[in-house]
């Protein structure tokens, strides 16, 4: 079984991977937990390029090495661990590059998707948890009361908006391999709702 977590940054996802794969593993399942950017040893090296050179990298290029990345990281650690059976448990796939370079950087999100599935022989998870949370709205109130809110501020707001509004557009057109989770609610409401849907997955 292959579950992605996906959403903003600051939406939860390392900790309800972390809560979800100490689950799994009580109930006596082997798991992988992994992540992208930087899920491989050559990805290592990529997350590394691709956060060291944020906001002055040409967003083709920088499309090309989170697909770089993700092929990689599919063809090494991902296909093989679920081939032995295990349980993976994985902190963002191509979902965040649709987001992210498609709707974020301005790129066209089919052709992000096309690559994404070109890198990785079509490779998609069974299960994808959508954390959303509106951080945008988040930041700007936090601002705003500081009086610190500025053009830039805005900016990243509005970045911030169109990813949130592109990963809610990629569960409403793919709702079977989607579960949307307010990430507003208490840690352990929103793992005990995670944990509903994967003892389903799992039969
Ligand atoms: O998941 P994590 O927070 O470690 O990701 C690091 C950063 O890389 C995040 O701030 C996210 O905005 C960015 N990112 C991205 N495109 C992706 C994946 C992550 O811009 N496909």
């Amino acid at each position: 079984l292959w579950i992605t977590l996906e959403g903003g940054d600051g939406s939860g996802k390392s900790t309800q991977a972390a809560l979800l794969e100490r689950w799994l593993v009580d109930e006596g399942r082997t798991v992988l937990r992994t992540r992208e950017p930087g899920g491989s040893d050559v990805g290592v090296a990529i997350r590394e390029i691709v956060l060291h050179h944020r906001g002055d990298i040409d967003p083709r290029a920088e499309a090309l090495l989170y697909a770089a990345d993700r092929a990689h990281h599919v063809a090494t650690v991902v296909r093989p661990a679920l081939e032995r059976g295990e349980v993976v448990v994985q902190d963002r796939y191509l979902d965040s590059s649709v987001a992210y370079q498609g709707a974020g950087r301005v790129l066209d999100p089919t052709e992000i998707r096309e690559l994404s599935l070109w890198a990785t022989g079509s490779a998609l998870p069974d299960l994808t948890v959508l954390l959303d949370i509106d951080e945008g709205a988040a930041r700007r109130r936090l601002d705003t009361s500081r009086t610190r809110y500025d053009r830039l501020e805005a900016e990243k707001a509005e970045f911030h908006a169109r990813v949130r509004s592109a990963f809610l557009d990629l569960a409403a057109a793919e709702p079977e391999r989607f579960l949307v989770v307010d990430a507003a609610q208490q840690i352990d409401v929103i793992a005990e709702t995670i944990r509903a849907r994967v003892t389903t997955a799992l039969g």
